[in-house]
């Protein structure tokens, strides 16, 4: 169990200097108790105050990290239950599993998914993230040789999983320097998993039949040396692991239990033979805490779902996307091309320049910083209006770029388009585009 706010509070310096941030050391100490400040942030304690804070100021979920260099992945170190308190910090990272009984097409299609299925969207990239490597035949050669494969094979990080010790010794060999994530521990043999992860530079999955079992021997797995731990609860229906993902946040973040203060991994895979049902649990799974969700396969018609979902809730809800205000060029215009003004929310900037750009009509992007409202919120927040949009007109510096003065506006504020006129003055021409940004190429490509 962590620190009490009063306890971290007399290990802190107490001179109230507010380099922390916080007004006071007392105000500073309760946001450690809490996880919601990190210990770095006052320069002045002592090494043994720190020494003796760190478990405290530890997050009450503790980060794993998986795979190494751009393909690192890191689960846990959330701090709320609800994302609307705060956010999600580190999205559930999606697996696909291959086992030493499958064949080589086989074993090469699903690494083909994984190394290659891949979207845009909001200028993100939006992809799975790990290879779990199955020990299905129970032979040690057999899966220390499909591990080199996968080794040779992807960038990705990898979970090598296997009952056979001397087969998750071998593979954990074969991947030292890549971060593996070994599965699993178990209350059996917690200490030799943990001694052979600790020897080649590898994080822990703790395996037990429920939450009080894994419970009962994490600590000895961090004893020996592996602080980075992931929690497989046993749960094999999609029930259990509503409930188990729910329970190891709430028993993490409410009690500050550090005993189950770690990501779960879910595998999905082993639920069901039905991949559409298969996608569904991995979905209740992503919106219910998972740190890590392992399905049979990561093709590109169940990613797409799952990808966006994830980083719908991983996104910031207080913290809008945005892009920057200015001028975009889109298929190289000219002096003579039209200009679109819209707003700088993200999805708006993506959606409109994807379709000005399919029209290939060279367009100049004139977009408006309104704190990354979409344009009928911004429209109604008075923040898209006519005496705020006439001035970042005249001042964008688009004049310098065509020798007109046309302007498009969306067609969902048609009706600002006389008050934005007026502001403009007559030398100026506003014209009302379309509702939908899809209608812009026909829109464009007709514009004289
Ligand atoms: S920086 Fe340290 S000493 Fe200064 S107010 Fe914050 S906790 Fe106190």
């Amino acid at each position: 169990m962590g620190l009490t706010g009063i306890q971290i509070f007399k290990l802190l310096p107490k001179t109230n200097c507010k380099e922390c941030g916080q007004p006071t050391c007392l105000a500073f100490a309760m946001q450690l108790a809490a996880g919601k400040a990190e210990l770095s942030k006052c320069p002045y304690v002592s090494d043994e105050a720190k020494a003796q804070l760190s478990e405290a100021s530890a997050p009450p979920i503790r980060g794993v990290v998986i795979g190494t260099g751009d393909n690192a992945v890191k689960v846990g170190e959330e701090l709320v239950m609800y994302r609307h308190e705060k956010t999600f910090i580190n999205p559930t990272a999606i697996a696909v599993a291959i086992t030493d009984a499958m064949d080589d097409a086989e074993v090469d299609a699903k690494i083909n998914n994984l190394n290659t299925v891949t979207f845009e969207r909001v200028g993100l990239t939006l992809e799975p993230n790990l290879l779990a490597v199955v020990n299905a035949s129970g032979d040690a050669g057999k899966f220390e040789a499909l591990v080199k494969k996968a080794m040779g094979a992807t960038e990705k990080g990898l979970i090598l999983c296997s009952d056979n010790l001397d087969a998750l010794e071998a593979g954990a060999k074969a991947a030292k320097g890549r971060k593996a994530l070994l599965y699993a521990a178990t209350a059996d043999n917690a200490d030799k998993v943990a001694t052979i992860a600790a020897a080649n530079e590898a994080s822990v999955v703790a395996k037990g039949a429920s939450i009080e079992e894994v419970s009962n021997f994490t600590k000895t797995i961090a004893d020996a040396g592996v602080k980075e731990i992931v929690l497989d609860t046993g749960a094999r229906s999609i029930k259990q692991v509503f409930y188990d993902n729910t329970m190891v946040r709430r028993a993490a973040l409410k009690s500050k239990n550090r005993e189950v203060g770690y990501p779960t991994i879910n595998l999905v895979f082993e639920m069901t033979d039905d991949p559409y049902k298969e996608a569904m649990y991995a979905a209740i799974a992503i919106a219910k805490y998972g740190g890590i969700v392992v399905m049979s396969d990561v093709d590109k018609e169940r990613m797409l779902p799952l990808l966006v979902q994830r980083l719908n809730i991983y996104t910031d809800p207080q913290r809008p996307m945005v892009v920057d205000q200015g001028i975009y060029p889109i298929n190289n215009p000219g002096p003579d091309s039209p200009v679109i003004i819209t707003t700088n929310f993200a999805l708006t900037y993506f959606i409109v320049s994807a379709e000005v750009e399919a029209s290939r009509v060279p367009t100049w992007l004139l977009i408006m910083d309104v704190e990354g409202m979409s344009v009928l919120t911004a429209w109604s927040a008075g923040k898209f209006v006519a005496d705020a949009m006439a001035p970042f007109v005249v001042k964008s510096g688009i004049t310098d770029k065509v020798n007109h003065k046309k302007i498009i506006i969306p067609g969902y504020v048609a009706q600002l388009s006389g008050e934005f006129q007026e502001e403009l003055g007559d030398e100026w021409e506003v014209i009302i585009g379309t509702r939908e940004a899809s209608d812009l190429p026909a829109f464009l490509k007709e514009y004289k």
